[in-house]
């Protein structure tokens, strides 16, 4: 575990009271500021001339990060510090690659296959991220996925194992992460890859579920399948999201079913939970409609108006910036209903728009309309 700054604060002269506390010479103004920027690795140990060389050991120890980074073409894998990612993120998503072996009938198919794939996630577009070329040599090809041979694949400094029994793989994953992470043993950095052999579709794409979340750094796959990679890669973009940080859409003006410039317009925040919940009832109307979303660094509704994100301000600057006036004729924006008590501020901020409060709910929405409509 990395040390905290409290924790190497009580070995320098500081937490020691020693004569020589709070000397400066590391250049910070204390010894618990120098302790704080060295947790956070901002500063080298060697700064403070005084630090003991059982500070030294230990702080050296608990700053070597448990997993190596491996580079395959532009992809890293590897490189995690953590077992659970809410202790602070996973830092590279599982690789997940699809072997392809050039002396089969079918490969071109299969090649065409993997590189017409794609599925829209949240705010990004997935699809296969490596192909591994097998007897390629006398092959020429152009494809838009990256590629590497399986020399290339074999020299790299990278934990290889197949999954021959589910039991002992998972295992394996779990000790091996436990060992570098928790014990920061060097037999056990480098990032460990599952060769999955399975012909049953069902059975890999359960195998692979479970390594992606518990700990496998990257997964070759012999088979491909559109329905098995939708799944594993919608698994993996949830896993690897960074609990830190919202998941959040863009701020624009969103249409449903064929708007015009008359058509009703609804505002929310660019919370992406709150969005997918709103535009989910919108696609589902039998009326075409406009949303407005507004950046509030990824908050939903109440959140954002109490972190003073969503402001009569911010509203009038997204509409302009949006241009919504030349985009369209209707004047009536519907707000969330969370947000009544704004509805002053923003006349006042954005006097040519008329607001109307909407429901709490987004599953209220259609019945909403359907009134408004009457
Ligand atoms: Fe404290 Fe060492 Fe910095 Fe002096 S050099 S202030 S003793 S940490």
């Amino acid at each position: 575990m990395e040390m905290t700054g409290l924790q190497i604060f009580k070995y320098l002269p500081g937490g020691k009271k020693d004569t020589v506390a709070n000397c400066k010479k590391c250049g910070c103004s204390t010894c618990m500021a120098f302790a704080l920027k060295l947790a956070k690795q901002n500063i080298e140990i060697e700064k403070c001339p005084y630090a003991s060389d059982d500070l030294r050991q230990k702080y050296l120890q608990s700053a070597k990060h448990p997993q190596k980074t491996v580079k395959i073409a532009d992809l890293n894998i590897g490189g995690e510090n953590v077992l659970y990612r809410h202790e602070k993120t996973f830092i590279n998503r599982t690789v997940l690659a699809v072997i392809v072996d050039c002396a089969n009938l079918d490969y071109k198919e299969k090649l065409e296959r993997i590189s017409k794939f794609s599925i829209k996630g949240v705010n990004e577009i997935l699809m296969v991220e490596l192909i591994i070329l097998k007897n390629s040599s006398n092959v020429s090809l152009d494809l838009p996925v990256r590629t590497i041979t399986y020399e290339e694949l074999t020299l790299l400094n990278i934990d290889f194992i197949e999954n021959n029994e589910f039991h002992l793989t998972k295992d394996y994953l779990i000790s091996t992460r436990k060992k570098a992470v928790l014990e920061k043993d060097d037999k056990y950095s480098k990032p460990v890859c599952v060769y999955l052999k399975s012909n049953d579709l069902y059975e890999t794409c359960a195998y692979a579920s479970y390594y992606i979340c518990k700990y496998a750094n990257m997964l070759i796959f012999e088979e491909f399948d559109e329905a098995m990679f939708s799944t594993l890669l919608t698994l993996r973009q949830n896993i690897f999201t960074d609990p830190q940080k919202p998941l959040q859409v863009e701020s624009a003006l969103y249409e449903f079913n064929n708007p015009d410039k008359d058509s009703i317009v609804f505002l929310t925040t660019n919370f992406a939970l709150t969005f997918f919940a709103v535009a989910n009832e919108l696609e589902n109307l039998d009326v075409p409609s406009y949303l407005v979303v507004i950046p509030a660094d990824g908050m939903s509704v109440l959140t954002a108006w109490s972190a003073e994100k969503f402001t009569a301000g911010v509203v009038a600057k997204t509409l302009d910036k949006l241009e919504i006036r030349n985009k369209l004729n209707t004047r009536k924006i519907i707000i969330p209903g969370l947000l009544a008590h704004t509805l002053d501020e923003l006349k006042d901020a954005v006097p040519d728009f008329d607001f109307v409060v909407g429901t709490n709910e987004a599953s209220a929405i259609g019945e909403f309309v359907r009134n408004i409509n009457k």
